[in-house]
């Protein structure tokens, strides 16, 4: 290899590990790809290349009503991921996942475990926000499914925990409920899944806490094998 190849890949490197640090919040349409592209064959997925090929998804209804579509933020190397339902008005505003009242629970719950918000990767089932807060639709979560998948890929934390019906049902693909699924340890594609109560649960039923933390030892034994 000369040396010019040399320092070409060196300075690739750079770039992709650049790329990887940079925050990725709200919705930025410049430099989307075009509907239905992909990356050239051989490239190498970041969660930047992720996010440029959502570019300004019109891929189901809720792109109709969104203000900002929420990709999901947090450590790009994370060892822990949580994946949520969907935003609320609050994420949709400012384009961030967990920034509202539930978001600030989940904050003292990853905190409760040693951890703070920039360590792990935090994401949900659904990109855009439902309307009126409803839940989630299969032709909804279809079409956002690739993209949490290829999040997946990238990060591959140690532990994924699934918060609430949407979350935990999304990595365990079951259509069991999230009363029998909640604290049984579970797989995707080889990570360790954790089923939660969603802090929005926990808001409005504040004795379940008790649970959550019981599950959230056990994700922290994980992280410390
Ligand atoms: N609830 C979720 O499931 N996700 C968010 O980002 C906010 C609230």
């Amino acid at each position: 290899m000369s040396e010019r190849d040399d320092l070409l890949l060196d300075l690739r490197e750079h770039a992709r590990f650049f790329a990887e640090l940079t925050a990725i919040g709200p919705a930025r349409t410049a430099g989307a790809a075009p509907k239905g592209a992909r990356e050239e064959p051989g490239a190498v997925e970041t969660l930047e290349s992720i996010r440029s090929f959502i570019g300004d998804c019109q891929r189901c209804k809720l792109s109709q009503g969104r203000k900002n579509i929420v990709f999901g933020q947090g450590n790009p190397r994370a060892q822990l991921m949580f994946v949520g339902e969907a935003p609320g008005a609050d994420e949709d505003e400012q384009g961030l996942a967990f920034v509202g009242r539930a978001g600030q629970l989940l904050t003292k719950i990853i905190e409760a475990i040693g951890l703070t918000r920039e360590q792990v990767f935090i994401a949900n089932v659904l990109k855009c926000r439902p309307p009126q807060n409803r839940n989630p639709e299969p032709d909804e979560i279809g079409a956002c499914q690739p993209f949490l998948e290829r999040q997946i890929d990238v990060v591959r934390p140690k532990v994924l925990v699934g918060l609430g019906k949407f979350g935990g049902q999304w990595l365990l693909k079951t259509a069991e409920p999230i009363s029998k699924i909640r604290g049984r340890l579970g797989d995707y594609k080889g990570i360790k899944v954790m089923p939660t109560y969603h802090p929005a649960f926990l808001l409005r039923n504040p004795a379940a806490k008790k649970e959550v933390w019981e599950d959230m030892k056990v994700v922290r034994s994980i992280l410390g094998e």
